[in-house]
């Protein structure tokens, strides 16, 4: 299968003035696939943003390669074709807002390509769908949640129908119930069969994809599935990362009864496993007690 994204030896710095730059990106290499949701964690500085900024072009490599669908990212004249098949989600809801009405604002990208007014009207319908605001079309923006105006964002990215988004710690400036709505709109959208790739410090997002990649002063340090990753508790500690909570839990639990398996990483697999525990040790009781009383 081609790769959608794929970053050959990327190094990239900043450059603060004439003399001064400040190096970040040191010789990055991965593929994200079509169909993947792929988290990026690291801690703070590590790079995350930067390295997402480039899977779109919105920052270019110093040294190395970045291919959109074998566009590469530093031929100018498919920086249009790159940026539709790539969106991109920040951090800001309020910063991605353009317009004064919730469905001028999903039009406002197709309106600057050009889509048909009979296309615009299909394809904001269901990017307004996708993300569950259909009610809220005729709605400002700015009476909406934080949650929710981070949802109209996504419609108006979806509407342009790219193949796979990015978002640079989209959920990090919403609450708890905001946070929860978009994640679930970014599995149902994966769900969909769109690629998400996803920047993120925290470790129960991380845990919902299907592939962690950690990075770490700039460089990919680890490449994996969530159950993978998380196993390397030690390492991630000294990566000053944490393994999620539900983790944590089956860590403590396993100490006490080492059947009780210990690389749980969903909430579901931590209930399943408390009732099967409870089921055995259950168990174990109404025999001692059978056996005692004969
Ligand atoms: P993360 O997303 O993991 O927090 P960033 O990619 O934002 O990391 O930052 C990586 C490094 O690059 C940090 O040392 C940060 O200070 C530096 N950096 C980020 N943006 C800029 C910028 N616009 N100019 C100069 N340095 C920057």
């Amino acid at each position: 299968m081609e790769p959608i994204i794929r970053l050959e030896h990327v190094f990239f710095s900043y450059k603060i003035n004439e003399q001064t730059s400040v190096p970040v990106l040191k010789d990055v290499s991965f593929k994200i696939f079509p169909g993947e949701y792929v988290a990026i964690i690291g801690h703070n500085g590590s790079g995350k943003s930067t390295l997402s900024k480039h899977l779109n072009g919105l920052l270019k490599p110093n040294s190395g390669d970045v291919w959109v669908h074998g566009l590469n990212t530093n031929d100018e004249s498919k920086k249009r074709e790159i940026r539709q098949a790539v969106g991109m989600v920040f951090q800001h809801p309020d910063n991605q807002i353009v317009a004064t009405i919730v469905e001028e604002d999903v039009a406002f990208g197709l309106e600057n390509i050009g889509v048909p007014r009979e296309e615009m009207k299909k394809r904001i319908d269901e990017a307004l769908s996708v993300v569950k605001m259909s009610d809220f079309r005729k709605r400002p923006p700015h009476h909406l949640s934080g949650g929710q105006k981070q949802r109209v964002a996504i419609a108006g990215v979806l509407a342009m129908h790219p193949d796979c988004i990015v978002f640079d710690e989209a959920t990090s400036m919403l609450d708890s119930f905001g946070r929860k709505e978009v994640l679930q709109v970014m599995k149902n959208m994966n769900d969909m069969g769109m690629t998400i790739v996803t920047v993120t410090h925290r470790m129960s997002e991380a845990a919902e994809a299907d592939r962690i990649i950690v990075v770490e002063g700039g460089q990919v340090v680890m490449d994996g599935s969530p159950r993978e990753i998380f196993q390397h508790k030690d390492q991630l500690t000294e990566l000053q990362l944490d393994v999620p909570s539900v983790s944590q839990i089956a860590e403590i639990i396993h100490k006490q009864f080492p059947n009780f398996s210990n690389d749980l990483i969903q909430e579901d697999e931590l209930v399943s496993e408390v009732v099967r525990l409870g089921r055995n040790t259950g168990g174990n009781k109404a025999e001692q007690s059978q056996a005692t009383s004969h």
